[in-house]
């Protein structure tokens, strides 16, 4: 599959053409054959929201696990929350992305307590419970524990792993050929990790060309938001001055 939003849209229509009904992580159940979308939002909620804009033509619901402890983005910022609320208003469900290697964590009791307290802080952003939380670099510790957070369902238990088919386009490289296995039709249960970063409409770029373009354009919004800040910022340095130095 390449890694374009009209790829992604046919993998959506072949999902609805073999039958799968799009879920959440509290409605597959009922469902007869059911596949679950789950994003990780690791570096950009602008590229997130762009996302949702294409799963709302396809009147696709799925999830969005969003850092909140995270050098990427700011949560409390006016631009994310407005990103926060596009993917919302787009059908979203928003979850909580949860780093625990930005805290010094020695038992599950402290797990939880940080846990708690960023699904607190997320909820305050969205104005609804944290439903789902998914793990951004877990622990092998973690993976094999099978933790249970109360209300919070762990997107990482057994049973999304287990008793569902599992594919994840991590490190922008499908495991499996997923085309394949939705074209197939046999398995009951999909559970799909599909990060928008990787994603473009029209034509695909290749690994390098994604982060060469992402590291670009952080040095560009850096400066857009220095220029919010900092008055007659052109004076001083001009956008152009940058974008010239990126394009040497
Ligand atoms: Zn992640």
């Amino acid at each position: 599959m390449e890694f374009t939003y009209e790829s992604y849209i046919k993998l959506l229509k072949r999902l609805e053409d073999k039958g799968y009904q799009f879920a959440g992580y509290r409605s597959w159940e009922k469902k007869e054959k059911s596949v679950i979308l789950r994003h990780d939002v690791d570096y950009s909620l602008q590229k997130a929201a762009e996302f949702s804009a294409v799963e709302r033509e396809m009147g696709v619901p799925s999830t969005y696990f969003v850092l909140v402890s995270s050098d990427f983005y700011n949560l409390h910022s006016l631009k994310s929350k407005k990103y926060i609320r596009q993917i919302m208003d787009n059908g979203g469900e928003i979850g909580l992305h949860f780093d625990e290697t930005q805290y010094d964590i020695r038992t599950e009791e402290e797990l939880r307590d940080y846990l708690y307290r960023e699904a607190d802080i997320l909820s305050g952003i969205t104005g609804k419970e944290t439903g789902a939380v998914s793990m951004h670099r877990p622990s092998e510790k973690f993976l094999s524990d099978n933790m249970e957070f109360g209300s919070i369902i762990n997107s990482y238990s057994k049973i999304y792993f287990k008793d569902m088919k599992y594919l994840s386009d991590s490190r922008r490289r499908w495991r499996e050929d997923v085309d394949e296995i939705v074209r197939q039709g046999a398995y009951r249960r999909l559970h799909i990790l599909v990060h928008p970063f990787w994603y473009f409409t029209g034509f695909e770029r290749d690994i390098k060309q994604t982060l060469k373009g992402a590291i670009l354009n952080a040095s560009l919004q850096y400066y857009d938001g220095l220029e919010d800040n900092f008055s007659s910022l052109g004076k001083e340095i001009r956008r152009d001055e940058i974008e010239e130095l990126l394009r040497g």
